[in-house]
């Protein structure tokens, strides 16, 4: 049975994302909702020793990931030798998460708005819109890369200067947040946070 029959099959765990190939896409998808056990709940032989409903989740998750990326549908959950500093993350040294990815995305585009000149060159502008465009492309996370797509082929990029690039930016961060639930960045506060730091000095 292909990954793709399977899946209209069986319901998705929550938050899994699939990729266009219809397999579970890891880079789409935050680590919380992607990894197969928590701790707490292995014993040291590897087996599951919770009954709780959040165990059982995470069980068919692993059973999903299994079946749909083509793999034994039999999960055999292994105690994990490397611990994650915050539980939500994949352990150091391991490939991001969607989340991981994001912030990382948005730390390098927002800086990069920050330190754009004032008065770009024509070539400056060109690499900003060719960077900028590129993301729907290239952007692995690809129903982020597509929404985000569609988001500039609304709002297009303003690369005449730093303040216009880093507010335009700035929205449309805001328009991922209200996407997902969170709340708006003010972006009178963008210099402060990608820039200057708090006027307080607590960044120096
Ligand atoms: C182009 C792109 C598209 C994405 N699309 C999706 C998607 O469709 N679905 C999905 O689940 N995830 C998507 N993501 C990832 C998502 O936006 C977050 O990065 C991720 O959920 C982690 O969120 P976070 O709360 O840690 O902070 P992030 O949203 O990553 O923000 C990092 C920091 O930026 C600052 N910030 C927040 N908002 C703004 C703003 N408007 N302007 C300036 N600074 C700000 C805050 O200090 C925040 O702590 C996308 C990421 C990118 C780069």
């Amino acid at each position: 049975m292909t990954a793709e029959n399977e899946s209209k099959k069986t319901p998705l765990p929550p938050g899994m994302v699939l990729g266009p190939d219809g397999k579970p896409c890891k880079i789409c998808t935050a680590f919380r909702n992607w990894k197969p056990q928590t701790s707490g709940n292995i014993e040291s032989d590897g087996h599951n020793k919770s009954r709780g409903s959040g165990s059982r989740g995470q069980q068919s998750a692993t059973t999903m990931m299994a079946a749909l990326s083509g793999g034994t549908a039999t999960t055999s959950i292994t105690k994990t030798k490397v611990q994650p500093i915050r539980p939500d993350e994949p352990p150091p040294g391991c490939p991001p998460d969607s989340e991981q990815l994001g912030r990382a995305t948005w730390t390098f585009l927002h800086t990069t708005a920050a330190y754009y000149p004032d008065k770009p060159t024509p070539k400056q502008r060109a690499n900003m819109l060719a960077l900028l465009h590129a993301l729907p492309i290239l952007y692995p996370c690809t129903w982020c890369a597509e929404d985000f797509g569609k988001d500039i082929a609304e709002h297009p990029p303003d690369v005449s200067s730093r303040t216009a690039l880093s507010l335009w930016l700035c929205r449309r961060h805001n328009e991922v947040n209200e996407k997902l639930g969170k709340d708006k960045f003010n972006c009178n506060k963008v210099d402060e946070r990608w820039k200057d730091g708090p006027a307080d000095g607590s960044c120096e």
